[in-house]
């Protein structure tokens, strides 16, 4: 497929703003931080401050109206920001909490709107997401955490897990139940907006992951949101925040399509940058007496990566254009970042696992890929993405 159409002189001109932009901003050091598995203080601390820089650009919500903090860009024009940023390693913007901005945008009163998006636009609002629960995960609507209103506010207690990076945030959207009648599972359920900083109510205890990060397990004991927090309608979140605005098809929310306050998700470039390194290592490392490149298996392995980014890198273009493409991008794209792992240990067979050190191909990088792929359930799995084109998209029965 050519894609050549889908560039300008002026979105050329755009990239490379950006990235001189970004040299002259992110040292190598800090390049390639994941806020999903990222525990070191001081790099959090530098990313702070990027990320406010990177909002007094516009850049965190590219697409959004300058009143809002945005550069007001097009859906293309946001594309290859994203794309520069990733393809920099150049650590983007707290991605869980991404998805609560084109919620507050769509159904947020003014008074959340004029609160919550400039100071998401300038870094300064990062969201811990409270969805999934011990025993609800794919079927979110079996949650069990309550809401009870008591006067103008509203006591929320029960248990979420899986919050990632819930410890670096200071908001948290959280889905409660608000009607006890548990038969109507799915029409009863409300979003809030809660305060997580110097707030009792909120609990937070690690969940550590293979790959080095930290998911939290959260208890909330009475804890006190006031009303002008809830997002949307009483009992609405189900069909307006997880499955699109009140069953209209326009999507919302990251189970579901990006509507036009949600930017564009940007292709594997991470991927691509570890494909490029990974050749360059396989050019100037000897195995057997030859160039590792050399091998007709390596180099079919590396082939096979080559097009299995550029693949990832079509449909993420082209999914943004039809229904429930962003599920089908997502579904293919988390089946493919495992096999990409395992390809590339198979390259470089038990040097791949060495952490650090002289020893260690790409610094250690093939080692964590590898060992995050198998995270990349959060936001829903494959199968349940699948699911979602099926019946949805496509119209299949369940
Ligand atoms: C690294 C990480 C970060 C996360 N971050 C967050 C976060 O910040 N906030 C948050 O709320 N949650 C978060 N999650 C939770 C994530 O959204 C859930 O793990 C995910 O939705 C799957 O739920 P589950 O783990 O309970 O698996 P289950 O729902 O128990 O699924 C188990 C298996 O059954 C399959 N399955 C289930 N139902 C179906 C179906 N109907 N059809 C076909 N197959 C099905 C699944 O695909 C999966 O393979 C995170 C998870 C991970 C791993």
């Amino acid at each position: 497929m050519d894609l050549t159409h889908k560039t300008t002189p002026r979105l050329e001109a755009l990239r490379a703003e950006v990235r001189a932009w970004i040299d002259e901003v992110m040292p190598e050091e800090y390049r390639g931080f994941q806020w999903d598995f990222e525990e070191d203080p001081h790099r959090w601390s530098f990313m702070y401050d990027y990320w406010r820089k990177l909002g007094a650009k516009g850049w965190i919500w590219p697409t959004w109206p300058k009143e809002w903090g945005g550069a007001a860009m097009s859906a293309r024009q946001a594309a290859v920001v994203h794309e520069e940023l990733s393809r920099a390693r150049a650590g983007e913007y707290g991605g869980i909490g991404m998805s609560v901005g084109p919620s507050i945008a769509r159904l947020g009163t003014p008074e959340q709107k004029a609160f919550f998006l400039p100071k998401m636009a300038a870094g300064e609002i990062m969201w811990a997401e409270g969805y999934t629960e011990p025993n609800s995960g794919s079927d979110l609507a079996s949650l069990r955490t309550r809401a009870e209103r008591d006067g103008d506010e509203w006591v929320i207690n029960g248990q979420k897990t899986f919050c990632t990076a819930g410890h670096w945030c200071n908001w948290m959207i959280i889905f409660a139940r608000t009607d006890p009648d548990y038969s109507k599972r799915h029409r009863g359920i409300s979003a809030f907006l809660a305060n997580m900083q110097d707030e009792p109510g909120i609990q937070l205890t690690p969940l550590y992951n293979i790959a080095d990060g930290r998911q939290n397990v959260v208890y909330f004991d009475n804890l006190r949101v006031p009303d002008n927090m809830m997002l949307g309608d009483l009992n609405g979140a189900w069909n307006q925040i997880w499955f699109g605005m009140g069953g209209d098809p326009i999507p919302t929310f990251e189970h579901d399509d990006p509507g036009p306050e949600m930017d564009y998700e940007p292709p594997l470039e991470g991927y691509a940058w570890v494909l490029d390194q990974l050749a360059q290592y396989c050019a100037e490392t000897r195995r057997g007496g030859r160039p590792m490149i050399d091998d007709p298996l390596v180099r079919e392995q590396l082939t096979d990566l080559a097009i299995g980014v550029e693949v990832n890198k079509v449909i993420g273009y082209e999914g943004w254009n039809c229904p429930y493409g962003s599920h089908m991008h997502q579904a293919i794209t988390k089946e493919f970042q495992p096999e990409f792992g395992q390809i590339c240990m198979d390259i470089l067979g038990p040097l791949g696992i060495i952490q650090g050190g002289r020893w260690a191909p790409l610094a250690g990088e093939i080692d964590r890929i590898y060992r995050r792929s198998f995270g990349n359930h959060a936001g829903g799995t494959s199968q349940v993405k699948r699911m979602v084109v099926a019946t949805r998209a496509l119209g299949l029965p369940r």
